[in-house]
């Protein structure tokens, strides 16, 4: 069953990682795509054609989400060329991981806008587009970073938590037009990054998990399609955790 025929979402950062498997998701399940990428090029060239083989209206577009005018700018570009945006996922995120005593204040504002000012960038060009059709989904990608905290981290959890307080308060301004807004909290997601590191650790972390595994990008892009389908029609303002149950 398709899930998401006739709609089209917008994916920022799908070159890579969890935007690319939410993207080919999505795909999969009818929706056209509209996406963005930043450094990664190729890739993101390269993933129009792996969704255009859905048989689906694809595009990326190479657009700095920390960028406020250049969001604006994005979703006009995809409301010319799609028509409208029925679902935004604000997938793009970085990490710049130290302890607090050695951040920089460069480390601060990079992870603050890339990942927080980001959701609020795109979320307030979508805005009028999702208005006038009175209907739309916004999720929004946290992590279990941002609900407890982690040493090492604090840039990161302060801009996943900062998600979750934006998302609940979208959710209650936006309601009343049938504009829903969520929050993913993914855990240990096993990408190409978590790939390179020492399989010890990586152990360690998989039997700290109820589930005894890593999250896959699979299992994120599921509860994407979720919450971007109107199977979530009734769920809003909400932050789904998809970590294996690490999280209770
Ligand atoms: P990733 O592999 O590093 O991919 C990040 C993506 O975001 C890339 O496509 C990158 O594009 C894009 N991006 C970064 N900054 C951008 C900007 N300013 N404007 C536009 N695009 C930008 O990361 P990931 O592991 O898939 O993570 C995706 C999201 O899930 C992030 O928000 C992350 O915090 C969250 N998350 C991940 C995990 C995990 O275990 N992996 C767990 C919890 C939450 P370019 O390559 O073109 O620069």
């Amino acid at each position: 069953m398709k899930l998401l025929e006739g709609k089209t979402a917008l994916i920022t950062g799908a070159s890579r990682g969890i935007g690319h498997g939410i993207a080919l998701k999505f795909a999969e399940h009818g929706a056209n795509i509209a996406f963005t990428y930043l450094s990664s090029v190729e890739k993101g060239e390269a993933l129009v054609k792996e969704l255009e083989a859905f048989g689906i209206k694809a595009k990326g577009y190479r657009s700095d989400a920390a960028n406020f005018k250049a969001a604006e700018e994005l979703v006009n570009s995809v409301v010319a060329d799609f028509g409208t945006v029925d679902v935004l996922v604000n997938n793009a995120g970085i990490t710049r991981d130290t302890l607090l005593m050695r951040m920089s204040e460069e480390q601060w504002d990079e992870v603050m806008n890339a990942n927080l000012k980001s959701v609020f960038n795109l979320t307030k060009a979508v805005q009028k587009p999702m208005l006038k059709q009175r209907k739309g989904s916004i999720i929004n990608m946290s992590s279990i970073i941002g609900v407890k905290g982690n040493a090492g981290q604090s840039n990161y959890a302060a801009s996943k938590a900062g998600i979750i307080g934006f998302t609940k308060s979208i959710a209650q301004e936006l309601g009343s037009r049938n504009i829903r807004c969520n929050a993913l909290a993914p855990g240990f997601i096993e990408t190409e990054m978590t790939d390179a590191l020492d399989p010890k650790i990586v152990e360690g972390w998989r039997s700290s998990i109820p589930l005894k595994r890593g999250g896959t990008v699979e299992d994120v892009a599921n509860a994407t399609v979720f919450l971007a389908s109107d199977m979530s029609a009734y769920v809003s303002g909400q932050v789904i955790n998809v970590c294996g149950g690490l999280l209770t």
